[in-house]
This record gives structure tokens, sequence and C-alpha cells, in this order.
């Protein structure tokens, strides 16, 4: 109960101190400076998406103000030099891809990266294992993994892309370089032999850089054979960095659409790295 209470009151903090921040017109100024250098490109990453009718309202919401790539626009460079662009990306793999996602983005002929993790499918039926998998791996409570035959469904649409996202999903740096290589050549290995096409993208699990992710590792991703990889580094993504850090930024689609608004132009991305420090310094 104090922790409910500790983690509500964190909550309240961040969302005034990000609105705050966004008053200021920094981040807006910052978009526009961005802008001068080239398009500017926000990607973002969602999970379980349960709430049909908020996810057709969020999407109702992102149309409206920003430019919703494809991944073929986001792979050929084909952006708004305007608005920020947005690229969706959806991470583990949840039954609900199947039943609300997939629906919705192709009803408005949209696409996006889906990152898998294969030890996650190989749970879905039984209700103990994908609990288990949920608590100890994902560190959420019990939700329902897509099936493989989902999955080879969902990939029939070509405009959809799958990509790894490790077998068990670990934090890749709390384990042995060998360990790093099974877990996301063997992910990489079984989509692509389920799925009979290559594999070329990849995202870090949890995916904080410093956290869950580095340099000597984005080597390790890159010599399994992978073309590019995204961190949750809370940033755009900026498109002439290293190809296997590329950020994006985990969404909440069930947020107030002016919230949302405030989240994309770049008011979190400073008070989530402030919250980060106060946190490791013990004020939070
Ligand atoms: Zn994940």
């Amino acid at each position: 109960m104090a922790y409910w209470r500790d983690s509500k009151i964190k909550d309240v903090i961040q969302k005034i101190l990000i609105y705050i921040f966004f008053f200021t017109g920094i981040p807006y100024f910052r978009f526009l400076s961005l802008r001068k250098k080239g398009p500017v490109v926000r990607t973002l990453v969602m999970h379980d998406v349960t709430n049909k009718d908020k996810f057709v309202s969020f999407f109702d919401f992102l149309q409206c103000y920003f430019n919703v790539l494809s991944v073929g626009d986001f792979e050929h460079k084909r952006f708004d030099d305007k608005k920020i662009n947005i690229l969706l990306s959806f991470d583990d793999g949840f039954e609900s891809w199947e039943t609300v996602v997939v629906p919705e983005l192709e009803r408005r002929k949209i696409s996006a990266y889906f990152f898998v993790s294969s030890g996650f499918l190989d749970m879905c039926g039984d209700k103990e294992k994908e609990t288990q998998f949920c608590r100890k791996n994902l560190l959420i409570s019990h939700r329902k993994p897509l099936s493989w035959e989902g999955l080879k469904r969902l990939s029939a649409n070509n405009a959809f892309v799958v990509g790894g996202h490790t077998v068990t999903h670990p934090n890749l740096l709390k384990i042995s370089m060998e360990q790093q290589q099974t877990e996301i050549v063997e992910n990489k290995k079984r989509l692509e032999e389920f799925l009979g096409t290559e594999v070329e993208v990849f995202a870090y699990p949890f995916g904080m850089p410093g956290m869950h992710a580095d340099k000597r590792l984005c080597e390790v991703v890159q010599k399994a054979g992978f073309k590019k990889a995204f961190t949750t580094e809370i940033n755009f993504t900026n498109m002439a960095k290293d190809q296997f850090s590329l950020a994006r930024v985990c969404t909440e689609y069930k947020e107030s659409p002016f919230f949302l608004y405030v989240w994309i132009m770049g008011g979190y991305d400073n008070i989530k790295k402030l919250m980060l420090g106060f946190r490791i310094s013990g004020v939070l």
C-alpha cells in the first residue's frame, strides 16, 4: 500500500515536472533547432494494447498532429520536413497485437516494427508459465502472449517488420558474453526459420543505454547479423547516429492526448533524466 502510494506520488511529481518543463518553451525551441538540421523522428515503443477504444483515440491524435510513418518510409527516409515524424514499434509479443494492434494498423494503412521475445511465445497456452515469464522476465503481471501461428498471420502482411528481442528477455548487461550471444543469435535463428525471412532489426530488452545496453553489446548484435538496433534512450531518433543505438521512447497510449502531445514534443526527455538522477542519488 505504501509502495503504491509512493509510486503514485512519483508519477504525479513527474507529470508536474514534465508540464512545467514543456511550458518553459525549451522543448519547442529544441524541436525547431533539430528541424533546421533535418527531419525530426520520434520512435514510440508500446507493449500490450488491451483497450481498443483508447488505442483508436491514440491513433486519431497521432495522425492529427504528427506525420505517422510506415516502416518503409523510415527505411527509405521518406520524411515530413515540418512535422515530427512518428515511427511505431511494439515489444515482447502479446496476443493483443493480433486482436487489437494489427487490425487498427491495417485499417489505417500504417506499419510498425514488432520485436519478439521467442521464449515468451513458447509459453503461450500454459497460464502458469505465461505468468512466470511475465513476472520474472518482463517484470509485469500476467499478460497473454502471441501464439506462433499468430505471429505468422501478423507477418503475412509484408509491411509489418518482425525484429529480434532475445529468447528470454534478460538484462543483457547482467549476463556473460556467451549467454548474450546465445540469447541474441538463437532468437534470430528461431524467428527466421519459422517465418522464412531474414530478421534484420533488433531491440535491446529494457533498452536503457548504460543500464541495459552499451557499446560492446552493440558490436555483439552487429556480429549476429542485424542491420540496426533500437534502445529506449529517451530522445528523438537520430538517423545520422550509430545504427545500433537508435533511440525510442516508451509510450502509454492510454494517457490524455494533451499529455501525449507534451510527451512526444520533448517535455519528457530531460525530466526523465533528472528523475533517474534523483533516483540514483536517493532523493526519490
Ligand atoms: Zn521488451
